[in-house]
């Protein structure tokens, strides 16, 4: 008797990537936890966005955002360079299209860290390969301390996030997956676990085809 172990079929590998989308009121934590999730996922890549707002301290231009003026974002705009974009305070935010089709045919996920505006796009745009996930935070107390505690606007700018975060929660219920941030680690765990089922999804497992057709050959 042989105890040698069944070859794994050779369709197996191959598949579709998808578009993972988080969104939150500011200060929930999305951005922390979208850099984590890409840290422990080397075939997940970001979309880094093009915006018009001037770069907080800490931020690089390519790395957080490519940092652009009015003009240049309405150039871009103009040559149909984003898959989505959408006004966001005083400020315009877009996704590039053009990363973004370079992973999804590589087979990669790619996250988007965008509002519930550029969430509902994409949606329309590319139903099939869009997965909602939208971040709760634990009450609006902590959010409004997360807030604070950046230290990186003013009394108005953070009462106008306060604002924006309400308005934002309000689509939690347009998102598949919800998630309360209330530690950190919790939060990144049922991400994880979002992304293994999403990719054990059929649509995502093209080989699956090929797969059933030899075992049906099989019997034949
Ligand atoms: P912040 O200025 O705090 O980095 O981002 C403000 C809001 O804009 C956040 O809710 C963020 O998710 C959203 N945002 C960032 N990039 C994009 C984008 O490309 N498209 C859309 N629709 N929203 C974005």
């Amino acid at each position: 008797m042989s105890n040698e172990r069944p070859k794994a079929p050779r369709y197996r590998g191959g598949r579709r990537g998808m578009m993972l989308v988080f969104s939150s009121p500011s200060g929930a934590g999305k951005t922390t936890l979208s850099k984590r999730l890409i840290m422990h996922h080397p075939d997940v890549v970001l979309s880094v966005s093009t915006t018009t707002r001037p770069p907080r301290p800490g931020e690089s231009d390519g790395e957080d955002y490519f940092f652009v003026d009015h003009e240049a974002f309405e150039r871009q705009l103009a040559a149909d360079e984003f898959y989505e974009y959408a006004k966001v305070f005083d400020h315009y935010y877009g996704t590039p299209k053009g990363p973004v089709e370079d992973a999804m045919s590589e087979g990669r996920d790619v996250v988007f860290d965008i509002d519930w505006q550029g969430a509902k796009q994409l949606a329309e745009k590319a139903p099939r390969d869009v997965v909602r996930v939208f971040i709760l935070p634990p009450s609006m107390k902590l959010l409004e301390d997360r807030l604070r505690k950046r230290g990186q606007d003013s009394d108005t700018v953070i009462d106008g996030r306060m604002a924006r975060a309400e308005a934002e929660i309000s689509h939690w219920e347009e998102y598949d997956y919800v998630i309360v941030n209330e530690d950190f680690s919790g939060a990144l765990e049922e991400i994880e676990l979002i992304l293994k089922a999403e990719r054990l999804k059929r649509a995502r497992r093209p080989w699956l085809r090929g797969f059933v057709d030899e075992l049906m050959k099989e019997r034949r």
